[in-house]
């Protein structure tokens, strides 16, 4: 069997147009919302957030969302590729966006301006693409220079932890739920997950990862400026540290 996409070079290079073609299908888009239940648009409007930037929109999933809940969104992502399929599914959907934008995280603050958004987000373990410590820490800058005084910041990722100190289990019940869409990690160390995708009609791509750790994206939350650091596991606190999938870690800028 071919492995497709093996890594390209740069973080988002990993995104070919092949694979883009089979990211929704590996997102699972129903199924995903009913797991999410809202999580994001609740907490969002609860703290009284209107306009919000989707720093990692992907294919547009919480993007979709999150403007069909009435908020003002910025659709962005470092892929032209991504971007493209973002405006595509919207228009499909009759979703309107304040702005869609190709844009490195790094760049972000100069790419659409400072304290501009009531939030930003960044999902559905996005920020793993960053390999290098140094990178991480510019991008959170980047992300505090764009949120408004009183904003929030949600980034959401994988529990590498649990993964790292007991190996791989997933209920499959959250994200990467497409219809007999297999994902798994090939290899994993401290300094990379490399997830294999299988769909059912014999597509095999390779994802290469940087396996994050809860405390780590903490404190590079809280290196940035950010304070008051909240830590869900599968959109619930408090949480099993070691059974859930994913963490979705919440911050405010003072
Ligand atoms: N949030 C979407 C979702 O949950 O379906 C997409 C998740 S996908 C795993 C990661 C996304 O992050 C890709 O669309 C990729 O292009 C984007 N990305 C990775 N590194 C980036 C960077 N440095 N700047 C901007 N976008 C980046």
């Amino acid at each position: 069997m071919t492995i497709r996409n093996v890594n390209t070079g740069n973080q988002y290079g990993q995104y070919t147009p092949d694979f883009v073609d089979y990211w929704d299908d590996l997102v699972g888009w129903e199924s995903r919302a009913a797991s999410e239940g809202g999580f994001y648009e609740r907490l969002l409007k609860g703290s009284g957030v209107r306009e919000v930037a989707d720093v990692a929109c992907g294919t547009g999933f919480n993007a979709i969302n999150l403007a069909k809940s009435g908020l003002v969104v910025t659709a962005a992502d470092g892929s032209e590729n991504m971007i493209a399929k973002t405006r595509e599914n919207a228009a499909q959907m009759g979703v309107t966006f304040a702005e869609t934008k190709v844009a490195d995280w790094v760049k972000l603050d100069k790419e659409v301006g400072t304290e501009r958004f009531d939030a930003l987000v960044c999902l559905g373990n996005s920020f793993t693409h960053l390999f290098e410590h140094e990178a991480r820490r510019d991008a959170m800058e980047a992300f505090f220079k764009v949120v408004r005084p009183g904003g929030v910041v949600i980034i959401d990722h994988r529990n590498y932890d649990s993964m790292l100190d007991h190996g791989y289990t997933s209920s499959h019940q959250h994200y990467y739920t497409g219809k007999g869409v297999d994902a798994y990690p090939a290899e994993l160390n401290r300094y990379l997950a490399r997830f294999e995708y299988k769909f059912p009609d014999g597509a095999h791509f390779q994802l290469n990862m940087y396996p994050l750790r809860q405390d780590y994206v903490s404190h590079l939350l809280e290196d940035a400026g950010f304070i008051n650091v909240e830590r869900y596991g599968d959109f619930e606190k408090p949480y099993d540290r070691e059974n859930v999938d994913f963490i979705q870690q919440v911050a405010y800028k003072p």
